[in-house]
């Protein structure tokens, strides 16, 4: 399957499996669009208002680049 990529119907599954990821790096959490395990994920975050992480599925050809924002989804954190 060519051109898997996160919509805004997958976006929450995605960042799902990044917080799991960030909570367990040695876990490779499963893909949000086929559901393979071994989902790839990786920091490429570079600017203070927002990470950037880009995730890799080798099932189902995903390989795109995710921002998620600043304060958001960060468990314990206060405003
Ligand atoms: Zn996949």
């Amino acid at each position: 399957m060519a051109g898997a990529a996160i919509t805004a119907e997958t976006m929450g599954g995605a960042l799902a499996a990044i917080m799991a990821w960030r909570v367990t790096p040695d876990v490779a959490p499963a893909c949000p669009l086929c559901g393979a395990a071994g989902l790839g994920v990786s920091d490429h975050s570079a600017r203070p208002h927002a990470e950037w992480y880009r995730l890799v599925c080798v099932a189902c050809g995903l390989d795109q680049m995710l921002a998620v924002p600043m304060g958001a989804q960060v468990p314990g954190a206060e405003g």
